[in-house]
């Protein structure tokens, strides 16, 4: 706790100044995001920081393993899809991003053993909304050997398990229709901070701004 609170004072002290404008008009005029970034809660990966982005630059969502359920499988509440209409209905968002990551423990938790019993019943039935990916990896990739290559290749399919996903929301499907809305698949790979992008013509991530 002591170092958040360091941190605090250092960013008021140090870097606020540099922020204070922009917070100001933020709090006067609302947020404006441009983008709505679906990513994981591992602590390695920092939307922000990532991207360069600023504060009211990005709407983020960070969950296990950055699933997107499918608008009906969890019922009324499940707060990604809360999200996911807030940015695309009332923000307008023109992008989402749906960002994977290597080395994703929730990849690897969804191929390996997911919990049982009375352990964390609640990841337990959240990794199991990804259960097409897995059933993928066991069909498609069964001669991928190399585990770390398996989950990465989970975390892949992940994402464009979560692009699919998100063509089931109403208000994604309006916005699809007319033009005004754009999907992207990225993969951030951890050891190098470098970031892929789906390219749906040769079906392969691609480093980023090279693909289509
Ligand atoms: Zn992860």
């Amino acid at each position: 706790m002591q170092r958040l609170i360091e941190g605090v004072h250092k960013f008021q002290t140090d870097q606020f100044g540099n922020y204070q404008k922009l917070f100001r008009k933020l709090s006067q005029e609302g947020q404006n995001p441009h983008t709505l970034f679906i990513t994981c809660s591992d602590s390695r990966v920092l939307a922000e920081l990532i991207t360069q982005s600023k504060p009211g630059d990005l709407f983020v969502v960070k969950n296990v393993g950055n699933i997107i359920p499918q608008s009906n499988v969890t019922g009324s509440t499940n707060s990604t899809a809360a999200a996911i209409e807030f940015a695309v209905e009332t923000l307008r968002v023109s992008d989402i991003v749906v960002c994977g990551h290597s080395q994703c423990g929730a990849m690897a938790a969804l191929l390996g053993n997911l919990p049982n019993g009375q352990s964390m019943p609640h990841l337990r039935e959240w990794l199991k909304l990804a259960t097409p990916v897995r059933e993928i990896i066991q069909s498609q990739y069964a001669h991928l050997s190399d585990e770390a290559v398996r989950i990465n290749t989970a975390g892949e399919e992940n994402v464009l398990f979560g692009l699919e996903n998100l063509h089931s929301y109403h208000c994604v499907q309006e916005r699809l229709m007319d033009g005004s809305l754009r999907l992207h698949g990225w993969f951030f790979k951890i050891a190098t901070a470098e970031l892929f992008a789906y390219d749906p013509e040769t079906k392969q991530f691609l480093p980023l701004g090279t693909e289509k």
